[in-house]
C-alpha cells in the first residue's frame, strides 16, 4: 500500500528560518515530497548557501525578513494563503545566547504570536520547533514530555529556555482558544552538514578543532552527557509529527547517550586527528544530562531514528572538511 503523506504535491508551505542548518534540510525534504516552500529568514544565523542549491527550483522562494516583525503580507509570495506553518526561526547556539539574546527572545514571542495568527487565519496546521532546552538542567533522566523541566528563569541560557516555553505555551493557546491545528516538537541536539563551524555546539566545534590539528576544548571534565542526532532522522521526525493530528510536545532526537569526553575521542579518532584534549571552566547552568524518553513519538508518530552515530559524524566530518578546505583555499588565493 502507498501511503500519501498529508502535506506533499499541491500543498503550500511555510519555513521560518528557511536557510539555517536544521530548517534548511526540512525544506529540501518538503521539496522533494512535491510541496511548494516559502522560506522566510532574516540570516541572522543562518546562510543563503544553505539554499543555495534551490535558486532555481520553481516550487521554492526566499524571502529576507525578520517573522519577529510578523510577516510582509503584500509580499508576492506570502499573498496566498499556506497548507501548513513550520515555526523553526531562531537563533540556537550557546554562543548565541550571550550575543543575540533579545533576538531570541523576540523570534520565540512576538514572531510566534504572529505565525499563530497567520496559521488560524489561513486554517494552516502550525508546527513549533521547541527544544529540550525546555527541560533546562533536568532532574529527571531520561526526559519525558511530562516532565516539567528545572529552568534557571533569570540566566544566561533563559532567554532560549524560557521564550521556547513562552512559544509552547502561546501554541497550545491557540490550540485551545481559536482550534488552530498544532504540533509541538521537542528538538534534542542535532547536527550535521551545514551547521556553523564557529556556533559553540560540540560537533561543529570538535570536528572543526581536529580537522585543524587544533586542541579540542571540552568544558569541565566532559563527564557531562548528551544525545546526539543526525538531522536526516529528524527531518523524518518533524514531518512524521507534520502529517499527523498530534499536537505534542513530543520529543524528536536519539537515545544514544554520551559524554562529551567520549565523542571527542570518537571526532579524534574518525578525523585521523593528532588533536589533543584541553579542559576549559564549565559554562552556567550547562545541563548535566540530556537524553529524549522517545516513547511517545515511537509510539504515536512511528518514529525511529536510522543513522548511526559513527554513519553521521563520517558525513557531517566529510562536508566540514570540505568546507575548511574551501575557505582556506580562498584565504590563498
Ligand atoms: P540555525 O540558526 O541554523 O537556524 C535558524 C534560522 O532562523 C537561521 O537561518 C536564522 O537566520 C533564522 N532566524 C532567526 N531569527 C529569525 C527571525 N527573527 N526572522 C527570520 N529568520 C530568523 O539553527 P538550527 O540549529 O537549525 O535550529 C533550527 C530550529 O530548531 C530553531 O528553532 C532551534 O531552536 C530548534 N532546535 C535546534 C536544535 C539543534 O540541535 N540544532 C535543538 C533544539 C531545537
Amino acid at each position: 500500500m502507498v501511503v500519501v503523506p498529508r502535506f506533499g504535491a499541491g500543498h503550500r508551505v511555510l519555513v521560518t528560518g528557511g536557510a539555517g542548518f536544521v530548517p534548511s534540510h526540512l525544506v529540501d525534504a518538503l521539496l522533494a515530497r512535491g510541496c511548494t516552500v516559502v522560506a522566510v529568514d532574516n540570516f541572522v544565523t543562518g546562510t543563503k548557501d544553505n539554499v543555495a542549491h534551490l535558486a532555481e527550483h520553481p516550487g521554492f522562494a526566499l524571502v529576507e525578513f525578520d517573522v519577529a516583525d510578523g510577516l510582509p503580507e503584500h509580499h508576492p509570495a506570502l499573498t496566498q494563503r499556506f497548507d501548513a506553518i513550520l515555526h523553526m526561526a531562531s537563533p540556537a547556539s550557546p554562543t548565541d545566547f550571550a550575543t543575540l539574546p533579545i533576538e531570541i527572545l523576540r523570534v520565540g514571542s512576538q514572531a510566534t504570536l504572529h505565525l499563530l495568527d497567520r496559521a488560524h487565519r489561513d486554517g494552516a496546521r502550525f508546527i513549533l520547533a521547541s527544544t529540550s532546552e525546555a527541560y533546562g538542567d533536568p532532574k529527571v533522566h531520561p526526559q519525558p514530555e511530562s516532565y516539567w523541566g528545572n529552568v534557571n528563569p533569570v540566566g544566561v541560557r533563559s532567554v532560549y529556555d524560557e521564550s521556547k516555553r513562552f512559544a509552547e505555551a502561546a501554541t497550545m493557546a491557540y490550540h485551545r482558544h481559536h482550534g488552530v491545528d498544532v504540533g509541538i516538537v521537542r528538538i534534542f541536539n542535532t547536527y550535521g552538514p551545514r551547521m556553523r563551524p564557529d556556533d559553540g555546539r560540540a560537533v561543529p566545534t570538535f570536528i572543526t578543532q581536529a580537522l585543524r590539528g587544533e586542541p579540542i576544548t571540552l568544558h569541565g571534565n566532559g563527564s557531562q552527557t548528551r544525545s546526539i542526532c543526525y538531522v536526516n532522522d529528524l527531518v523524518n521526525g518533524i514531518l512524521l509529527l507534520l502529517d499527523s493530528i498530534e499536537t505534542g510536545p513530543i520529543n524528536c532526537g536519539t537515545e544514544d547517550e554520551f559524554s562529551m569526553r567520549e565523542l571527542a575521542e570518537l571526532i579524534i579518532q574518525l578525523t585521523g586527528s593528532e588533536s589533543m584534549i584541553t579542559y576549559l571552566p564549565r559554562t552556567a547552568d550547562d545541563p548535566e544530562m540530556r537524553r529524549p524518553d522517545l516513547t511517545l513519538a515511537r509510539t504515536r508518530l512511528g518514529f525511529a531514528p536510522r543513522v548511526g552515530v559513527e554513519e553521521g559524524l563520517r558525513r557531517t566530518i566529510e562536508h566540514f572538511a570540505q568546507r575548511i578546505g574551501k575557505l582556506s583555499a580562498q584565504r590563498v588565493g
